[in-house]
């Protein structure tokens, strides 16, 4: 093996990226992990993940998000694997929680494609849903 100029500790989604990345600019780069490889451990270890636009923590999140995707679409051009699903995703929360107030935002901010959506309405066209009245949904595309 030939000497690596950079060592990235932790062989979980972030330090796999990362080498990745590094390796592509032309570096040498070795990953150490601690656990086997994948690891079942590791927190990015299973089938799927989700990141949504619609991001309730805040807005100001939105570039990064952009970013992301465009990183997972060359990804998943890049591989015969399918690795990047779109779908539309469901905000649940009371009407006045954060994490409906800060959906909505994002959506209202960015122009992000979205529906506002009462309890009976959820119930009905998701029947997996049995969400009390005092609920609301966002329904982003
Ligand atoms: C059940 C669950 C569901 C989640 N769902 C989502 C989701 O839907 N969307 C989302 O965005 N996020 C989600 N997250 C959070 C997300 O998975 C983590 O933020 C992300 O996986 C972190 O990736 P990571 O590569 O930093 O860490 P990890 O995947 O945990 O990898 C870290 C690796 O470093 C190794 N390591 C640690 N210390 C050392 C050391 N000293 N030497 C060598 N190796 C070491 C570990 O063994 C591990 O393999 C979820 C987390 C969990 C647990």
């Amino acid at each position: 093996m030939g000497e690596s100029n950079i060592i990235v500790v932790g062989a979980g989604i972030v330090g796999c990226a990362t080498a990745a990345h590094l390796a592509k600019e032309g570096q040498d780069v070795l990953i150490l992990e601690a656990g086997d490889f994948p690891n079942p451990t590791a927190t990015s270890y299973g089938s799927g993940r989700i990141f949504r636009f619609a991001y309730h923590e805040g807005e100001k999140y939105f570039p990064l998000l952009e970013r992301s995707r465009e990183r997972w679409l060359t990804l998943d051009e890049s591989t015969s694997e399918n690795v990047f699903v779109t779908t539309g995703s469901l905000t649940v929360s009371q009407s006045d929680g954060d994490t409906f107030t800060g959906a909505l935002e994002t959506c209202r901010v960015h122009d992000i494609d979205h529906e506002v959506l009462d309890a009976e309405t959820v119930n009905d066209r998701f029947p997996a849903y049995e969400l009390p009245d005092e609920v609301s949904s966002g329904l982003s595309t």
